[in-house]
């Protein structure tokens, strides 16, 4: 097995996610855990582990994500802007609309040619429209995080939720139950809700298609369906969506290896 000459890390707010490459840019190994409190302990112990596992004798590390400051070894650090507008491109091949929801931010990156970010807007002070609503939510429901998308899709009905907040969201949920209205029903409507708050997000940036997905949330098939049918655009996704911003940084560093 090839060496590893470039490891990006981003140190996201719910996960921590590793992409390591060999010196043709090919993926070595990567890695997701959940982020710990302590990031430069974590990263620290993540950047060893792999570098003995598979071998790395000069490589570079770059670093992004919310906790990138805290990677002592991060030879760079970039915003998770720049990184998930690399990695999409290097995936997609094509210019256009990204939006990446994670865990408790989420955004929508106009891509040009090249793989640069042209405009971006993000939200992090709203937990309303990332994957915390939705995981909250579930929560309450007790439905776990790989069935919230399908069970979203099944329902037959949908259920309006009109609160705004989280926290608001979860009461009402309860309301909602205690009248008797369906768990998928309810999923549904929280799925139209997420959504909602993304779209206005994408028609603020503009809307330039491809419309292609990012961040652990793109794995949840409701979320594809419901932002596809909101923009009356196809929606496109690499193969690990969850990744893109760790690959991005991770190809950064294999340019500052050629140079
Ligand atoms: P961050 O970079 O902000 O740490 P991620 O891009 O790693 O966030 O995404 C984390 C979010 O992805 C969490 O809110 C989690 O609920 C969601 N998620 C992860 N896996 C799945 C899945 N299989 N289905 C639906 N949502 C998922």
């Amino acid at each position: 097995m090839n060496k590893i000459v470039s490891i990006g890390l981003d140190a996201g707010s719910t996960t921590l996610k590793i992409v390591a490459l060999d010196s043709a840019g090919e993926i070595v190994t990567t890695l997701i855990e959940p982020t710990h409190p302590l990031i430069e302990e974590q990263s620290e112990r993540l950047i060893i582990q792999i570098k003995d596992e598979f071998g790395c004798d000069e490589g570079v590390v770059v670093a992004t994500g919310y906790g990138r400051k805290l990677v002592k070894r991060a030879t760079k650090s970039l915003t998770e802007i720049s990184c998930h507008a690399r990695g999409v491109w290097h995936e997609m091949k094509q210019p256009g609309t990204l939006v990446d929801i994670g865990g408790q931010d989420s955004k929508v990156i106009r891509i040009g040619e090249g793989g640069k970010a042209v405009d971006f807007m993000m939200n992090d002070k709203c937990a309303a429209g990332t994957g915390r609503f939705l995981e909250n939510t579930a929560g309450r429901l007790q439905v776990s995080l790989d069935d919230l998308g399908p069970r979203a899709l099944g329902a037959e009905k949908e259920e309006k939720i009109s609160s705004t907040c989280t926290v608001f969201a979860e009461s009402e949920i309860i309301s909602l139950l205690a009248h008797g209205v369906g768990v998928d029903s309810i999923l549904k409507g929280l799925h139209r809700s997420l959504i909602s708050r993304i779209v206005a997000m994408i028609h603020t940036v503009g809307l330039v298609p491809p419309l292609m997905l990012s961040g652990g949330v793109a794995q949840n098939a409701a979320v594809r369906a419901i932002l596809s049918e909101a923009t009356g655009v196809d929606v496109i996704l690499p193969e690990r969506p969850q990744l893109m911003g760790a690959l991005g940084a991770a190809l950064v560093g294999l340019d500052l290896k050629k140079k």
